[in-house]
């Protein structure tokens, strides 16, 4: 079947009920490329049909260095999806009721994750797409439908997926900058470091709402304090020179406003990539690096967090805490210890998400309050054991208390957004200033207890559905009957990433889940499969937009599920 025949069957159809579209799903031959029409929509309300195009590399020519290896490849990726949203955008436009005529693909963020909307290999570049079938009321616009994937479409293939039509120069620069950031990841450890921001980076974003630069006579752009500047060669941008955060405990001050959460916020979105012109290419963590926040009213199943709370009133057993309604510290302290358990080896805590009574408890309140009374052993008292003990970095934005410079072993002041390297003089004033707390430990934090998941607890079901697993938005997944609250998740950034993970509970309920194998476990075994054989192992339904994860965010959604049950593995 090639592109005549489609046209003659869209044709024939004209005027039919809107049924009769589903004829024509299959394959047709389109010469230039393959055109898969994998599901049709129910009627013109429903969600869109989807579809993909397939282009031999022969028609494509891409040269191999644009994706000979993962980095390049994911870089190339990103932008063919860019500009093949672009193409789609201006040839989709409302043909009729309800979604005829749109047309759209997946839409990739700042952060260059690797999308199953589009896949390069040796054979081909392949594009998956969505199509609104036109119709007026219900019955079927051929001759448009036609016109939109016999005529346009070919158009947007050949104008936005064809090498010799794209321009060259930013093709190298996407790979170039996804293989620079993953070299520099890899590198980060050589060195004793847990991150890096290269000079010149840009790292405020437009708005609270928008990630793209600010672009503003007013951006300060990144320059390092000379006592902590490091360089690296990198492949392609060559000799690179910015701010190394070491191991240990950096503490990031200032006066408000100043820049700190924007540094963070920049610092814990540096486990992905970025495109280029995003002016955070080049501000890079190691992979286990995991933002924790106060997250009160989420539920806890089975944590111990024994280090940080003791003596809850009650007695309640704190070394496999439960709740349906943590308080702010708990559920940071849950977050804690669920992050260690999933082997994160870098923390980021920022004041203004964190719970004070979880971070300090100054001299006077010690005097006020005894430590009796008070079942939370402050962070401020943890901080260095989480290094020493279980290899921990902690990254911490505190312009609310200098208790902390007695702890930490860098600190960073940011002052009208250039940063200071304060160490000494935070040394100085600690010493001058004694603050006369006392440390409120008793015991030393003991082994991780891994968890084992029930697999009778994680039920998607509903209804008669067997599987209901539904994306309401970004930060909300439906599974079975309930929904997972995933808002305080701030390094799940796509919602291509949530329809992954919803779909990935799912599969590791199903193929894993067994009541023996530990959460920790789970995941690695969820996640390897997807190293594998791709993000699409994860559907249950041919042509899923995905997005790629990480198993810190997986297992945080798995940790939200509020059936979950566990037990001490
Ligand atoms: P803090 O956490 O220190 O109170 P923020 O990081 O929230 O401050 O930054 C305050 C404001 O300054 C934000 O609107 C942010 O976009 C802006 N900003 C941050 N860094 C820069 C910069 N380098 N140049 C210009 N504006 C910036
Ligand atoms: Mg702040």
């Amino acid at each position: 079947m090639d592109r005549e025949y489609l046209r003659k069957e869209l044709q024939r159809i004209d005027g039919k009920g809107y049924p009769a579209y589903k004829d024509i799903r299959g394959r047709y031959d389109f010469s230039a490329f393959t055109l898969f029409i994998d599901s049709v929509q129910g009627d013109p309300f429903a969600a869109p049909s989807r579809l993909r195009v397939r282009i031999p590399q022969s028609v494509a020519g891409y040269p191999s260095h644009t994706y000979r290896n993962r980095s390049r490849r994911v870089g190339l990726e990103n932008y063919l999806l860019h500009s093949f949203c672009r193409a789609l955008r201006k040839a989709g436009r409302p043909r009729g009721s309800g979604k005829s005529g749109l047309m759209q693909a997946d839409q990739p963020g700042q952060e260059m994750l690797e999308r199953t909307a589009m896949s390069v290999n040796d054979e081909y570049v392949e594009a998956q797409f969505m199509i609104g079938l036109p119709a007026q009321g219900r019955r079927i616009s051929g001759s448009i439908a036609a016109r939109m994937l016999c005529d346009e479409l070919p158009n947007v293939v050949e104008g936005s997926l064809i090498h010799r039509n794209n321009d060259s120069a930013l093709i190298t620069r996407y790979c170039a900058v996804s293989e620079d950031a993953d070299f520099l990841r890899t590198a980060l450890p050589g060195k004793g470091l847990v991150a890096f921001v290269a000079d010149g980076s840009v790292l405020p974003r437009i708005s609270g709402i928008d990630e793209r630069p600010l672009r503003d006579g007013r951006v300060v752009k990144w320059r390092s304090p000379e006592e902590i500047r490091v360089s690296f060669n990198l492949p392609n941008a060559g000799r690179v020179s910015g701010t190394g955060i070491a191991a240990g405990v950096t503490l990031v001050v200032g006066g408000g406003f100043h820049g700190k959460s924007t540094l963070l916020e920049a610092l814990k979105r540096g486990v992905y990539n970025h495109r280029p012109g995003d002016g955070r290419e080049l501000v890079i963590t190691i992979p286990r690096a995991v933002e924790i926040r106060a997250e009160d009213g989420r539920r806890v199943s089975g944590v111990n967090i024994s280090p940080f709370i003791n003596n809850l009133p009650f007695g309640e057993d704190t070394s496999a805490f439960s709740t349906e309604n943590a308080s702010g510290s708990t559920s940071q302290a849950a977050n804690i210890m669920e992050a260690l358990e999933m082997k994160a080896s870098l923390l980021f805590i920022d004041e203004d998400t964190a719970a004070t009574n979880f971070m300090i408890r100054d001299r006077r309140m010690q005097a006020l309050i005894s430590k009796e009374g008070e079942p939370i052993t402050p962070f401020i008292d943890r901080v260095q054991e989480m290094y020493t003990f279980y290899g921990v970095s902690t990254i911490l934005v505190m312009g609310g208390s200098g208790d902390y410079f007695d702890v930490a072993d860098r600190v960073i002041g940011m002052d009208v957004y250039r940063p200071r390297d304060l160490t000494k003089q935070a040394r100085r004033l600690a010493a001058e200033f004694r603050t006369e707390r006392r440390r409120e430990i008793k015991e030393q934090c003991g082994p991780l207890i891994p968890r084992i998941p029930l697999p009778e607890s994680i039920d998607p079901k509903k209804g008669k559905k067997e599987v209901s697993v539904k994306i309401r938005d970004h930060t909300h997944i439906q599974f079975g009957t309930e929904v997972i609250d995933l808002s305080a998740i701030g390094q799940l950034i796509d919602t291509g990433q949530t329809r992954a993970i919803g779909d990935a509970l799912w599969y590791a309920k199903k193929h894993y889940i067994d009541g023996k194998a530990t959460i920790s476990e789970v995941l690695d075994k969820v996640m390897r499969d997807i190293e594998r054989e791709g993000l699409a192992v994860l559907s249950r339904r041919p042509g899923p937009d995905y997005a790629s994860f990480r198993h810190f965010e997986l297992g945080s959604a798995l940790n939200r599920l509020r059936s979950l049950h566990v037990r001490r593995g």
